[in-house]
């Protein structure tokens, strides 16, 4: 060990660096790649937001705010949840990112050896916040439809699990859950006694569902969910989500976040609050006819199961390939997508973001047809 690494912690070392850093460092080195690795829309921050943020740097916003966000904001979205999910969800507390909440959920519910269950493929900060935490993430693989199996789930139910961990849409696989698979979730939450965490980050981009969101919190008072402005008005670097779930873990995550982020941004907190009135419609229809576009290209060649929501599309790379080596040569073509093996336990499929232009999108699904 070099007198440097003397000074890491067995919990830094316990957590391998982002397979995503690697492709976007490799993507740094290509001219002008076609790029379907991105996980932020291709659109700007709206304007009416843009404009509430400077104003309300020059008006004088830029000292801390209460820990848990600016009232109005807090009240805003407290109506509007408690609006779609039917009850009072009580106090909101704005944080830093969904990452911002996904952070203090795991700090505020997990003690070292609790179990916490999600689905493979997964967004790799659940494995690697658990692994920090002293917790343990207990993957229950989904392939190849990426649906909610009860059954899959309750066999890795232990008496030391704690939370499921539900993401929809889903990043890696669009998959939307139906209100059948939330309601199974919930179902077994209850019989279980399990928390349930709900990260909703990309519930602005659904496609096939026009009665919104089937979010367990509808369901279950034990939900906690989450949601953010990084996707849905393209603020990922803002840094503003919110959280709203069980009184008792709400104030818990309020108090761990005045000694980790202290608020979220105040400024963004102002526009936020803006942001909510500009109608996303036409970005969503865009965006679905992305989801087509390159669902019906790639389809004749590659086995995908058919996207619901957010803007990714999971193929399986061709048979006998690995995808790791499959991307590799992809990304020698100059196409950059994400391999399956940075979400999965499984090298088998890789993820492609639409959310570029469709110039791109139909030179990219080309090279790659070419190459199935
Ligand atoms: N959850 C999921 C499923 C995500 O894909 C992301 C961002 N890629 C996040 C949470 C975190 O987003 P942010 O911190 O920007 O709100």
């Amino acid at each position: 060990m070099s007198a440097d690494c003397e000074f890491i912690s067995r919990r830094a070392l316990a957590v391998d660096a982002s397979g995503i850093r690697k492709v976007f460092d490799l993507a740094a080195k290509l001219a002008d790649p076609i790029n379907l690795s991105i996980g932020l829309p291709d659109f700007d921050v709206p304007e009416i937001a843009k404009r509430a943020a400077i104003e309300a740097i020059e008006s004088g916003h830029n000292r801390y705010t209460q820990t848990q966000g600016i009232a109005p904001l807090r009240e805003r979205l407290r109506k509007d949840l408690s609006a779609e999910f039917g009850r009072d969800v009580g106090e909101v507390l704005i944080t830093s990112g969904v990452s911002g909440g996904l952070f203090l959920a795991i700090l505020a519910t997990i003690d070292p050896g609790d179990e916490a269950i999600f689905l493979d493929p997964y967004f790799v900060m659940y494995k690697h916040l658990l692994t920090l935490a002293g917790g343990k993430p207990v993957m229950v693989d989904s392939y190849p439809d990426f649906r909610f199996h009860a059954d899959r789930v309750e066999k890795a139910i232990t008496p030391h699990t704690k939370l499921l961990i539900l993401n929809s849409p889903s990043n890696p696989t669009g998959i939307v859950m139906t209100e059948a698979e939330v309601k199974s979730a919930v179902d077994l939450a209850r019989k279980h006694d399990l928390l349930l965490i709900s990260d909703e980050i990309y519930e602005a981009f659904l496609y096939d569902s026009p009665g919104g969101l089937p979010s367990p919190a509808r369901l279950y008072d034990c939900t906690l969910v989450l949601r953010g402005f990084s996707k849905s008005h393209a603020m990922t670097g803002w840094r503003l989500g919110y959280a709203a779930g069980p009184d008792a873990i709400i104030s818990q995550m309020t108090k761990l976040q005045q000694y980790t982020f202290v608020c979220a941004p105040s400024p963004m907190q102002y526009a936020a609050l803006k942001a909510l009135d500009v109608p996303m419609r036409d970005a969503v229809d865009a965006y679905r006819r992305k989801r087509d576009l390159v669902y019906e290209r790639l389809s004749a060649k590659f086995q995908i199961a058919r996207p619901q929501g957010a803007f990714y599309v999971f193929p399986q790379a061709p048979t006998g390939q690995r995808a790791s080596d499959f991307v590799a040569k992809a990304i020698g073509r100059n196409v950059l997508m994400i391999p399956g093996n940075v979400f999965s336990e499984r090298d088998t499929h890789f993820r492609i973001s639409y959310a570029t232009s469709d110039e791109k999108l139909e030179k990219g699904c080309e090279i790659l047809l070419s190459m199935a």
